[in-house]
């Protein structure tokens, strides 16, 4: 199972996370994203990571 989360700290709210995601997860909400979901509901498929230019999206294998 995998388990995303943003750094809230790091993310700069330019929202290209949000609708790559296949799981509908991410949302910006006041300008930093957040997960909408259930977090656990990530596939893993590390979109998230790629387009992110900060490094504030984060996946790991639980
Ligand atoms: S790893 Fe994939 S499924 Fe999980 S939050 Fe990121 S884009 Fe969505
Ligand atoms: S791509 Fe990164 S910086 Fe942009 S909203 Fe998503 S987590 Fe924040």
């Amino acid at each position: 199972m995998f388990m995303v989360s943003i750094d809230v700290d790091k993310c700069e709210g330019c929202g290209a996370c949000v609708d790559p995601c296949p799981a509908s997860l991410l949302e910006l909400v006041d300008g930093k994203a957040q997960v909408a979901g259930d977090a656990a509901d990530c596939m893993g498929c590390e979109t998230c990571v790629e387009v992110c230019p900060t490094g504030a999206a984060t996946v790991q294998e639980v």
